[in-house]
């Protein structure tokens, strides 16, 4: 056999699902063991980091990094894998769009920071104590890494070659990942691997175009497994969502949440989705739909819940972007924004 490849796989800002997905693949994690070695793998072996940055350059082939980036060391760990790999693989919604963790992109690190460590019911601080990035200790400094402001998708960081969506991704399709980088059979660069349509595209669910006249949680009702939820009154962002997964949520009688991010053609899947909801609603009286908006708990949630560091707007503006925070962060952190 020729060489084997070189593998890496990371976590940033992430729950460690996608590291339990690579574990789900089962049996064909054998195949990858057989066609790869793995340089990094946190979650399952004790690597240092001293080990990568040893490596010369481009000294693996693929790098797989999950997670958001919230933290300059993440940011760091970014930029070094970067460096040392051919290929770098976005893997899951976090990496990919932002993903969960950047829903805290509608508060800034001040109100985090507030809510963290001095109002939650369980904080005893009563001299108002924050993370310092730096704390001077008798025995020497105490360092710990720069918390962002937002949470950025990883191509707000570094250069991203493909992209695998979901939380977390499937084990089909990081199987059939695995499997175009050893058959040398990659997409073209900038790819996303996943359908290219919607999943209300494979949605078998009847579609009658019926109108709601209200919208329910999906606890609220049990609902009719043959017809579309939309039309049942249940927020479903089928439509605002790349297909790919085999309709997994639908399948179990669920409501799509968006985790393959917008399909192609799409730039903000909350907006999307936001017109796709107006198109159901049974009124054109304003203070009707009004009443039925307000029926919708936490929708900033509902319409970003995996894209919020995607969206056209990508986190809460605030102020005049010369607070201390901002230039602190700017100064760290050269990225589109
Ligand atoms: S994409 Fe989902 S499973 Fe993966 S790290 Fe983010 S929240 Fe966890
Ligand atoms: S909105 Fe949801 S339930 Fe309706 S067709 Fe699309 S994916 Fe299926
Ligand atoms: S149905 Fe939607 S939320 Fe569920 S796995 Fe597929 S893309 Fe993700």
């Amino acid at each position: 056999m020729a060489d084997k490849l070189k593998f890496a796989f990371y976590w940033n800002a992430s729950c460690g699902g996608c590291e339990i997905a690579v574990l789900d693949i089962h049996e064909k994690i054998l195949d990858v063991a057989a066609l790869a070695d793995i340089l990094l793998w946190p979650v399952a072996v004790d690597f240092k980091k001293h080990h990568i940055r040893d490596l010369p350059d481009k000294h693996i082939d693929v790098s797989f990094i999950n997670g958001g980036t919230r933290t300059s060391e993440q940011r760091e760990m970014a930029e070094l894998l970067r460096r040392k790999s051919k290929v770098v693989v976005a893997f899951g919604a976090c990496a990919s769009l932002g993903g969960i963790p950047s829903l805290a992109n509608f508060h800034n690190r001040e109100e985090i920071f507030q809510r963290a460590y001095i109002e939650t019911p369980s904080t005893d601080n009563p001299k108002g104590i924050f993370p310092q990035v730096k704390t001077a200790l008798p025995e020497g400094d105490l360092e710990l890494p720069l918390f962002f402001n937002h949470v950025y998708r990883l191509d707000q960081v570094i250069a991203v070659d493909y992209y695998l969506p979901g939380c977390p991704p499937t084990p089909d399709m990081i199987a059939a990942a695995v499997t175009a980088i050893a058959g040398n059979s990659l997409p073209p660069a900038g790819a996303v691997f996943g359908g290219p349509s919607t999943v209300c595209d494979s949605c078998k669910r009847v579609k009658q175009e019926k109108k709601v006249k209200g919208f329910h949680r999906i606890h609220e009702i049990i609902p009719d497994p043959e017809r579309c939820l939309l039309e049942q009154g249940i927020i479903c962002a089928g439509s605002a969502t790349r297909d790919g997964c085999g309709t997994l949520c639908l399948n179990a009688n669920m409501p799509c949440r968006g985790c393959f991010g917008p399909p192609d053609g799409v730039a903000d899947q909350g907006a999307k989705l936001l017109s796709v909801l107006s198109t159901v609603v049974d009124s054109n009286d304003f203070g009707e739909i009004e009443k039925l908006i307000d029926q919708i708990a936490d929708p900033a949630g509902y319409l970003y819940r995996f894209a919020a560091a995607s969206s056209l707007l990508k986190h809460k503006l605030t102020g005049d972007g010369k607070s201390t925070v901002q230039a602190a962060e700017r100064s760290q952190l050269e990225v589109a924004k």
